[in-house]
């Protein structure tokens, strides 16, 4: 392909809302077009890339053994609602209606409508393990879509369903599907982890997320040498160390101490003489269903996952002031788990092994001492709810633990019969009773893979793709163009390129030769061959390296076979 006709413009300026660099140098390397908010045209250099690891995971998919199909985008509201998930997704979810005022959605996933395909056509566990997989246009209207590709409404993902008549058959699908994870990420040269999730809204049993390590990630990873891994939403600790010695005598029952406009912690704690892991401290979150009330000793932060999971919850958010002065009678801050009723209380287990505590009293400007836990208050449930911290002990080996960024490229899920059983997706076992399927889903999202990449493969002049997401291999440079000599040189190398079947970007343009290497490092071919007159001259063109910058001189007659080699070693 000639440059003069590929439809690329780079840009000098980053655009004003890009926060990340991936964003930053794949809009400006004129790789995609934002439309709207999250919201992009893939432009011919960035349609190319996702291509290239489009091929690369349906080759992976197909090795597998998963079987590609295409679903429909616009799903009728009737499937959502056999499922329940019409009325759990919440705002992600587009919702839209047809003409005859029919309720449809733009699918943000598609195990109901896999579901629905399978229910009926399949009957019998002699045409199970089954695993379908697509690679489809989204929709989901998050709330802040930003960083480019990296969090889009409108994506592409791969999306693969497993359905089985045992637990052990989707066990061996979904240790195939983590392997060909492994591999579809280890081929684009990514630098990548794999720890347990949670299964947030698709739901499940046992989950795994994909991470690209790097400083921008969204997400938060907690990290063993000893190999375990968790995502932070879902990632315990070993015990933490326990509370100091309680300073002083203990009282015999809890006493009121007046603690005008101290709110915090930190502030009540050394008001008070008392130390923070001492405290018991009192959160007031709002489920669709009911206020609760959440215990986690003071030097301890609530994850709010843990919690939701704990009161089976859909949706949780703390409470509004108003909302936690008619919960507790107290402005925010006095909250405390003493006398406290009407709600539901789900303590921590470090919060129980407190042997005497302070909280808030639920009056304004008051807290308690001398609080005993399972004396003073019982909780209606005692559930893990405290977010692990860096040098927390490893739940498996107890060395201290570490904690990462990372960003979240693949996610593996064992369904179970979350979706088949209200759905009735079912198969008559070898005895002829009806069961229903044991399903898996595996998604992997194109566009935040190949920002991912770009996050992990540049340098200030712009992307070093990994030969394999490269939008070319190899451009060929012509930093004379008005020299006929030095053109037919150039001609010549892109020509024998092209026969050989590599695939290579010839920078025909008139321009400077300045302009061109800018823009060929911006956009980051791994291989590149510089045509100009002083080479030409002595019958020589230079080919170099964007990774590492290396550079040597070749004779034109060579200038293809070199080309061939460094392609096939990975242009690294
Ligand atoms: P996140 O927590 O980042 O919102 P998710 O848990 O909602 O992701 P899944 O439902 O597991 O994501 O989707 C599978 C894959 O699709 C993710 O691992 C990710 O690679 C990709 N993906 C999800 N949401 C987006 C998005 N808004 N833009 C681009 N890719 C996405
Ligand atoms: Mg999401």
């Amino acid at each position: 392909m000639r440059f003069s006709q590929a439809f690329i413009f780079t840009l000098r300026e980053n655009p004003q809302d890009a926060e990340v660099v991936s964003h930053k140098l794949m809009a400006r390397a004129g790789m995609i077009d934002k439309l709207a908010a999250g919201i992009y045209t893939y432009l011919p250099l960035g349609w190319r890339t996702v291509d290239k690891l489009c091929r690369i995971v349906r080759e992976e998919m197909d090795r597998a053994g998963a079987v590609e199909l295409a679903m429909p985008c616009i799903q009728p509201a009737e499937l959502w609602q056999e499922s329940g998930r019409w009325y759990a997704y919440g705002k992600e979810l587009l919702r839209l209606k047809d003409r005859h005022e029919r309720d449809f959605c733009f699918g943000p996933t598609h195990e109901e409508v896999i579901t629905d395909v399978v229910r009926r056509r399949v009957n019998s566990y002699r045409q199970l393990p089954l695993n379908l997989y697509q690679i489809q246009t989204k929709f989901r209207d998050e709330i802040r879509p930003r960083f480019g590709l990296m969090r889009g409404r409108e994506f592409l993902m791969k999306d693969a369903y497993s359905f089985h008549s045992s637990a052990e058959s989707l066990d061996e699908a979904y240790r195939a599907m983590e392997e060909a994870y492994c591999r579809i990420f280890a081929r684009c040269g990514l630098s990548f982890t794999a720890v347990e999730a949670d299964t947030g809204n698709i739901g499940g049993s046992e989950s795994h997320e994909f991470m690209v390590l790097a400083e921008t990630g969204e997400d938060a990873v907690v990290a063993c040498t000893c190999g375990y891994g968790a995502n932070r939403e879902k990632a315990t600790s070993g015990p933490p160390p326990a509370a100091p010695p309680w300073p002083g005598a203990l009282p015999p029952r809890p006493e009121l101490a007046h603690t005008p406009g101290l709110t915090s912690v930190a502030e009540v704690a050394a008001f008070l003489g008392l130390h923070p892991a001492h405290f018991i401290k009192t959160m007031v979150v709002e489920t669709e269903r009911e206020f609760a009330v959440a215990l986690v000793r003071g030097d301890d932060e609530l994850n709010e996952v843990k919690l939701k999971n704990a009161l089976g919850a859909i949706h949780l958010q703390l409470a509004s002031a108003e909302k936690v002065q008619r919960v507790t009678n107290a402005a925010v801050g006095f909250a405390g788990p003493v006398g406290l009723g009407g709600v539901r209380i789900v303590a921590d287990p470090g919060v129980m092994s407190l042997s005497v505590a302070a909280t808030g009293a639920n009056r304004d400007d008051y807290h308690l001492v001398g609080v005993v836990p399972g004396r003073d208050f019982t909780p209606h449930l005692v559930a893990d709810l405290r977010l692990v911290q860096a040098q927390d002990p490893c739940p498996r080996c107890g060395k201290p633990l570490e904690l990462k960024r990372g960003i979240e490229v693949g996610h593996i899920f064992k369904l179970g019969t979350k979706y088949s059983e209200p759905m009735g997706c079912t198969y008559l076992d070898d005895k002829g009773q009806q069961q229903p399927m044991i399903m898996g889903c595996y998604g992997l999202g194109i566009g935040r893979t190949v920002a991912a990449a770009v996050e992990q493969n540049h340098d200030e002049a712009g992307i070093c793709w990994p030969l394999p997401l490269a939008p070319f291999a190899v451009e060929v440079l012509n930093v004379n163009p008005d020299l006929p000599g030095v053109a037919a040189a150039a001609e010549r190398v892109y020509q024998e390129l092209r026969s050989a079947g590599v695939e290579v970007l010839y920078d025909d343009r008139d321009e400077r030769g300045g302009v061109k290497f800018k823009d060929a490092d911006l956009i980051g071919f791994p291989v590149r061959v510089v045509v100009g007159k002083k080479g030409v001259e002595r019958g020589q063109v230079e080919i170099s390296l964007r990774r590492d910058g290396t550079r040597r001189e070749v004779s034109l007659a060579e200038a293809c076979g070199v080309v061939q080699e460094l392609v096939a070693q990975g242009g690294a």
